[in-house]
């Protein structure tokens, strides 16, 4: 298997921290599961899309990779932070964030978590409920606020649809009924589903939400703050938009539909760190179910419970490494360690590896920086957490 990287991106870049990442992992000594971040590749990624984004604030979506090192470098490099719980609050104030610069972006919150962050400088929430809106009013008087959005259409690869968001009317409606409560309605946030690999998939939910903000604008409202979420993609094998470019395509779409808005909120996640990102594991069986058996299972040290949950429904396709790429490949089902039969990675598309591949043999796992090391099972079967290092 030859290493390829997007036709879009800059492949004197990304060889370079690949080749980083590849030969600390290749001297390193592991003892179990590992992902390993280059912090630096995190910086550049930041860079990438920041000049993209042009004036919109980058709030990293922390719970894509909290790991302190990343927080404290997004925090100097003066990023904000999109927070879903007092715990990533707490990460991000200890990195150094100032609580003004740190969005509580979960649109359900505990109200102790209200309290506690009010109390701790927080004044900017999300909500899509009118149960939430009151929460925050008796436990964070006088808080901004913004209002989430349901997203019909999703071209991503990994969608939110239908847990968070209210539709239209009912954004309408929350808006009045936060400035009744005291608050102080700024506009709407939405998410465009996690893993959209091109600018112009974004389209369809931009026009609707355009339409929202006329709407409201239309009753009265003065809408100050507009948020983008997230959505950001990295690569995985498809091909992607180049981070600048992607994200300078997003603005552009944005002007054209709404003018000029005050302040812009992006939450990149997946896009800001995942390829920053390689995990270390081993193959720890080979086998056929028979000797008619056209596929073979090959099992890794690691899987759906210890860091490798995003394989759910096969959607996020990743790319291994083998000491044996270059020699013939075949088909196979790749599977996880533990004793649970949902830990199979993937099976109705098969992958194509090393025929030579067996028990011992190093696979490493690219960009796997977002949503992995937090997935991971606190201690399922016996096994333990994915382990981090930060170089
Ligand atoms: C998860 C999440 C994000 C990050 O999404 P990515 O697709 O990883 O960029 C951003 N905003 C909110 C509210 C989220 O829940």
């Amino acid at each position: 298997m030859t290493i390829q990287f997007a036709g879009a991106m800059a492949p004197s870049q990304s060889l370079a921290v690949a080749d980083r990442l590849e030969s600390f992992c290749a001297t390193a000594e592991f003892d179990r599961p590992t992902l390993v971040i280059d912090v630096d590749r995190v910086e550049s990624q930041y860079h990438a899309l920041k000049a993209g984004l042009g004036h919109a604030d980058i709030h990293y979506a922390v719970k894509a990779n909290p790991h302190p090192a990343i927080l404290r470098r997004l925090a100097q490099l003066g990023a904000h932070f999109d927070a879903a719980s007092r715990g990533e609050i707490e990460m991000c104030l200890a990195a150094g964030a100032m609580p003004g610069d740190i969005s509580y972006g979960n649109t359900i919150k505990r109200v102790p978590d209200i309290a506690w962050a009010h109390a701790h400088g927080i004044t900017l929430f999300a909500a899509d409920a009118e149960e939430e809106l009151e929460k925050i009013a008796t436990h964070a008087p006088g808080a901004s606020v913004y209002i989430r959005v349901i997203v019909e259409v999703s071209m991503a690869d990994w969608p939110l649809t239908r847990k968070f968001g209210c539709d239209r009317d009912t954004a309408l409606k929350l808006l009045d009924y936060a400035k009744a409560l005291g608050l102080t309605p700024l506009g709407f946030s939405f998410h465009v589903g996690s893993q959209t690999r091109k600018a112009e998939m974004w389209s369809p939910t931009l026009d609707a939400v355009a339409q929202l903000w006329a709407d409201a604008k239309d009753a009265g409202h003065e809408l100050t703050l507009l948020n983008i979420g997230g959505g950001f993609p990295a690569f995985y094998g498809e091909e992607i938009q180049a981070p600048t470019d992607y994200a300078a395509g997003v603005m552009a779409m944005v002007t054209e539909r709404f003018g000029h808005i005050p302040r812009i909120m992006a939450e990149p996640g997946r896009g800001l760190v995942a390829e920053a990102g390689m995990i270390v594991a081993e193959v720890v069986l080979t086998s056929r179910k028979s000797d008619r058996d056209l596929h073979r299972w090959v099992y890794l040290s690691i899987g759906r419970f210890s860091g490798l949950a995003e394989t759910e429904g096969e959607a996020i396709r990743y790319q291994f490494t083998t000491s044996h790429d270059g020699e013939p490949t075949g088909p196979c089902i790749v599977a996880g360690p533990s004793c649970d039969s949902a830990d199979v990675l993937y099976e109705k598309r098969p992958m194509n590896l090393p025929l030579a591949l067996k028990a011992g043999d190093r696979v490493l796992i690219r960009n796997t920086g977002a949503y992995t090391s937090t997935y991971s099972s606190v201690c399922f079967n016996g096994f333990p957490p994915l382990d981090v290092v930060a170089i």
